[in-house]
């Protein structure tokens, strides 16, 4: 391997961890315990988030953000839509926020946007009950907004903390917000799509977001493309 090689994995391993760490600041964690560094029966690295219960990880997480008010869109809520469906799921679908039906619900994606993506899963051989999906933020924006920097930045630590918690083979961000927070990027969709991406160290793909594909069917063809890399990434990380 090329000294630059070398030196440019560092510097991603690097920016990866800062990443990292100011999400768990974001979310209030001030002091880390020292985790053992190898698992001495098996000789292999011990991954701390490994040894958690995901479930119970995730029902902590959630009553943290019961009754938030972190950022302005708690005004309007009915109801947090927190995230749902397989805590043990190898691939975790991220969209940008509930919308009026969620809201009403308490659960993401049971729109008609949801339903377009109920397929999308269903096309790559697997049920919504084997995936888990969540959203960007956890409110709805008013009229269904995109949510604002401010209302991302007060979020996002929380998604970070899902995605470490389920430790997925893949993650897939439905459409340019979701993306973008999660990437901390501003390049648009059509730079993010197309090349698998990567966070905390597992592979991401962009695709476009349900609600979009409903608007305009003639790029459904693409995120097919999107989907079958999604289902690459996730045959290729099978034992
Ligand atoms: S969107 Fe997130 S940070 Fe803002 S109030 Fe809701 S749960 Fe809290």
């Amino acid at each position: 391997m090329s000294r630059n090689t070398r030196e440019n994995q560092f510097a991603d391993c690097i920016e990866k961890l800062r990443w990292y760490l100011w999400g768990l600041r974001q979310g209030g964690i001030r002091l880390l315990e020292r985790a053992p560094r190898k698992n001495l029966e098996e000789g292999c690295p011990v991954n701390p988030a490994a040894a958690l219960d995901p479930e119970e990880e995730l029902s902590k997480l959630r009553g943290e953000l019961a009754g938030c008010s972190r950022c302005g869109l708690h005004c309007g809520r009915s109801n947090l839509v927190f995230g749902e469906g397989s805590a043990r799921s190898g691939l975790v679908f991220v969209g940008e926020g509930p919308g009026a039906d969620e809201d009403r619900l308490g659960r993401p994606f049971v729109g008609r946007a949801g339903k377009l993506l109920d397929k999308m899963i269903f096309a790559i051989g697997l049920e919504r009950a084997d995936v888990y999906i969540c959203n960007v933020v956890k409110c709805r924006p008013p009229e269904n907004r995109v949510p604002q920097p401010g209302e991302v930045g007060a979020c996002l630590p929380f998604l970070l903390r899902q995605i470490e918690v389920l430790r997925p083979k893949v993650i897939c961000a439905l459409g340019l917000s979701a993306a973008q927070a999660l990437l901390k990027t501003t390049e648009p969709i059509s730079r993010l799509r197309g090349t698998v991406r990567s966070l905390q160290g597992i592979p991401l793909v962009c695709t476009y977001h349900p609600a979009y594909l409903l608007r305009s069917p003639s790029q459904k063809a693409a995120a097919w493309q999107d989907l079958k890399e999604v289902m690459n990434l996730l045959g290729a990380s099978r034992p």
